[in-house]
């Protein structure tokens, strides 16, 4: 039975955090050094993934932290197939590319990967360098070449551009990498990769977030409309992308824009950290999530930590970044971005 929340939006997205911690570490993120206490096992990752199939969500994103770190990222993927035959569509991962090797890519999609977002914010050693908080520009140069070699490795595996399942990330970010947007898409276009740029989002308080720093989607998209003319495709329903065409039939490009533009109307996104803590909006304060862990323990039966987590959805009424736009918007501190796994 789907279950909907209280501004009747249907469970539809599992986005699942496998570790709190990155080999990187971008300013805009600032992931911890080191995991919560009480990390899942696979087996209650395995409940938690089938609860929520049970519960509509036909899509899991597993995310981190750093998620290529997870030595069990296979091993799970593998073990979530049966629950194809469940209303389970797509297993997405995002990820820094950094770990992915030929081997780690093939590995994925043999086990049952569908879908693949690498992230990089920089098309130079310095850029690079500085988003991702690496020492120097040779650190840079280095992270660059690993992305571009695991762009390669992800085709090579069968995840396909042309078909969506292979995708680019970048936050552009003002006064840091606002001169990127165009090597960015430059990059992409020639890769035949479809680049979802992000708004630079007050997730987490670690970053110092100021909304000076926002490039706001409808400046990126003129941007690159007087170089590349566009033309919309507009946002899938309970999608966060909006995408445009490039008119020359270079493949297309998107914005997440969910600082200027938010889309909260048809947010069906349920996010589950690494320690089995649920959050029900990405912009939640720190420490409001709902610890899942008692329903996941021996002898707790599914049904169980079923009802716990309809509870929970059916409660859900955030719309925070549309409150965000409002004078009333209540100010917290958030919980940071790479415990709640993007
Ligand atoms: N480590 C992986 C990666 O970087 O792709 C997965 C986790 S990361 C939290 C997921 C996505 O969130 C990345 O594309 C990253 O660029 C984006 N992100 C992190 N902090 C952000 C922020 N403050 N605003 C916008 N996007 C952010
Ligand atoms: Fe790591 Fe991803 Fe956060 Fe960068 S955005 S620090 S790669 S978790």
């Amino acid at each position: 039975m789907p279950a909907v929340d209280a501004l009747g939006r249907p469970l539809g997205v599992l986005r699942l955090s496998l570790t709190a911690r990155c080999n990187l570490a971008c300013p805009y993120c600032l992931p911890d050094g080191q995991e919560p206490p009480g990390l899942l096992s696979l087996q209650q990752r395995l409940q938690l993934i089938e609860a929520a199939v049970s519960l509509g969500a036909g899509s899991l994103r597993l995310t981190g932290g750093e998620p290529l770190l997870h030595p069990e990222l296979e091993r799970l993927i593998s073990a979530c197939q049966p629950l194809r035959s469940s209303g389970l569509r797509e297993i997405a991962l995002t990820s820094n590319g950094l770990l992915l090797s030929a081997e780690r890519a093939q590995r994925l999609r043999s086990a049952g990967l569908d879908r693949l977002t690498l992230s990089l914010d920089g098309s130079t050693a310095a850029s690079v360098a500085a988003m991702a908080g690496l020492v120097d520009g040779a650190a840079g140069a280095r992270a660059l070449q690993q992305v571009l070699a695991a762009i390669e490795h992800a085709r090579a595996a069968g995840f396909n551009p042309a078909r969506g399942a292979l995708k680019l990330n970048a936050v552009i970010q003002r006064g840091r990498n606002r001169d990127q947007l165009l090597p960015l898409a430059a990059l992409a276009r020639e890769r035949g990769l479809e680049l979802r740029l992000i708004e630079y989002m007050d997730v987490g308080n670690r970053n110092g977030w100021q909304a000076s720093e926002v490039v706001p989607a409808s400046e990126l998209v003129h941007t690159l409309h007087q170089c590349w003319p566009l033309e919309p495709l507009g946002r899938a329903g309970h999608g966060t992308a909006m995408r445009w065409r490039y008119r020359d039939g270079r493949g297309a490009v998107a914005v997440v824009a969910s600082v200027s533009q938010p889309f909260c109307g048809d947010c069906n996104r349920l996010r589950i950290t690494a320690d089995g803590i649920a959050y029900t909006c990405l912009f939640a304060a720190a420490g409001s999530g709902i610890d899942l862990r008692p329903w996941l323990q021996p002898g707790v039966a599914p049904m169980q930590l079923q009802r716990a987590m309809a509870d929970l959805w059916q409660r859900r009424a955030d719309r925070y970044s549309e409150e965000r736009q409002q004078a009333s918007a209540p100010a917290m501190p958030h919980a940071e971005m790479a415990y709640l796994g993007g």
